[in-house]
């Protein structure tokens, strides 16, 4: 089943209008990226421009968490169903149907369409929604309706913006699988899969915290296309079904190693980190060191990292684009199109990194026998200045011996660099590396993207 189509040809046959991805990097300087469906459509919900003449929309957007609000960059290749970029399927009402259309919607699509087994499923709602509880109470045995506070069912786009009570659907994947204390309903584990949230956009929270009511409530709903694909092939774990197993093995073949229960993690990443940054590069993002092009630089510093643990000394990523093409590119035409640019630039990237790993793993190796609990700030930051190791990049190397950086030295160090450097900087021209994409497109004739096609929902309205 292509469960992409699926979904969206569901939500047309219900007066949705199916509506392209959006671009990775949103028309807002607040949100580092488009981190969920909803945010091409923020300024509808809050009012700040007119509803659309159909009210009701659905879309599956590409979505990245990491370096913003939603941060996932830490969990990639630890949890089971985090990746840094993902699809999110949803559905969207504009002051049209509510909370009772919206779970019904949710409960046909997956208990007819996904056809999954109802005594696997889970809801969630706010402890305060009544009316939610009372609504899913038709549909399941309310034993397995939770009800449970703002961190866990109060969903908000970033600092301000439109926001809501949301309540969310769960599948069961067995405590024979799964028996971690974290792995209880309500824990962090991935036992109790988060497979959809519907948020119930009531509110707009303000600069200065306070929250208003909506002039009309809307749906907003999200739900993770990697994680139904897994469930429906019947893996317990994302990077076992057919989005990540052939990047997987085609890193195995490269590295001329099997993966193993211990070295499976490197593996998870680099594929997870293969996907978020071919799909940023053939978006205009560059490398670079501050803001999004940084971010882009730590995820890719990641997998080369990863790539290092399992014995590449050389550029290996771009020779898996086209594993990632095979499965994606169907539907992503700018991977096909910007191809040999985006293995262009990851090799750039790589070649940069792969000059100082040797030094800045022995430095770090070094320290790393001479430290009992907090590591060095002084090396971290000679790491980060010398050997370019992104500051996270150090301290997930400590993560499994359950070591931290010394971030008040790191940050001094970090400070007074940044002093030296503003005392030294005479340059008058764009800092940022806009210009750099322009003379890169003229270079590879480049389209700057804008959207999956030009009726990119702002044009329409
Ligand atoms: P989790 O609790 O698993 O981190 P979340 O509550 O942060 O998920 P939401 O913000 O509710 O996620 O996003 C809606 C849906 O998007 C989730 O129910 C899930 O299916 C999917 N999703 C969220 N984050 C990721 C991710 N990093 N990778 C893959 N899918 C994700
Ligand atoms: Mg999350
Ligand atoms: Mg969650
Ligand atoms: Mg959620």
């Amino acid at each position: 089943m292509d469960i992409r189509k699926e979904y969206l040809e569901f939500f047309k046959s219900k007066g949705h209008e199916v509506i392209s991805s959006m671009p990775l990097v949103p028309d807002d300087p607040t949100l580092m990226f488009t981190n969920a469906g909803m945010v091409q459509f923020k300024d509808i919900f809050t009012g700040s421009i007119p509803k659309p003449e159909n009210p009701r929309a659905t879309s599956c957007q590409l979505c990245v968490r990491a370096g913003g609000k939603h941060n996932d960059l830490e969990n990639v290749g630890y949890t089971a169903r985090h990746h840094t970029l993902f699809e999110m399927l949803g559905n969207f009402s504009f002051g049209d149907y509510f909370k009772e259309d919206a779970i019904s919607y949710a409960w046909e699509f997956v208990t007819v369409n996904l056809a999954l087994p109802i005594e696997r499923l889970w809801v969630t709602v706010h402890e305060n929604d009544d009316e939610a509880f009372n609504i899913w109470s038709k549909y399941i045995n309310p034993e397995r309706i939770m009800r449970f506070g703002d961190k866990d069912n109060f969903w908000a786009m970033g600092d301000t913006g439109a926001c809501g009570p949301c309540s969310e659907i769960f599948y069961d994947q067995g405590e024979e699988h799964f028996n971690t204390p974290e792995d209880k309903m309500g824990g962090d584990g991935d036992r109790f899969l988060e497979i959809w949230n519907l948020v119930f956009m009531q509110y707009e929270r303000t600069a200065d915290g306070k929250l208003n009511p909506l002039p009309k409530p809307s749906i907003d709903t999200g739900m993770g296309l990697e994680r139904v694909i897994a469930i429906k092939e019947g893996v317990l774990n994302n990077f076992d079904s057919s989005n990540f197993k052939p990047i997987i093995e085609k890193i195995e073949e490269l590295a001329n190693k099997k993966s193993t229960k211990e070295n499976i993690g490197s593996y998870r990443v680099i594929a997870d980190h293969l996907r978020a940054t071919s799909f940023m590069l053939s978006q205009g993002i560059l490398f670079g060191n501050e803001g999004r092009p940084y971010v882009l630089r730590r995820i890719l510093r990641r997998a080369v990292r990863h790539g290092y643990l399992i014995g590449f000394r050389k550029p290996f990523m771009a020779q898996l684009l086209d594993t990632l093409i095979n499965i994606m590119g169907n539907h992503y035409i700018e991977l096909v199109e910007n191809k040999n640019f985006i293995k262009e630039q990851l090799t750039l990237e790589e070649d940069r990194f792969f000059k100082t790993i040797d030094l800045g793993m022995s430095l770090f190796n070094e320290e790393l026998a001479n430290t009992k609990e907090i590591f060095s700030g002084e090396i971290a930051f000679k790491l980060y200045d010398t050997y370019g190791f992104p500051l996270d990049l150090t301290e997930d190397m400590l993560r499994d011996r359950n070591l931290k950086v010394d971030l008040i030295k790191f940050d001094e160090l970090m400070n007074k660099q940044k002093a030296m450097a503003k005392a030294a900087w005479k340059g008058s021209g764009d800092a940022s590396n806009e210009g750099d994409f322009k003379q890169l497109i003229e270079k590879y004739g480049l389209n700057e993207f804008v959207g999956y096609d030009n009726t990119a929902y702002k044009s329409k309205i």
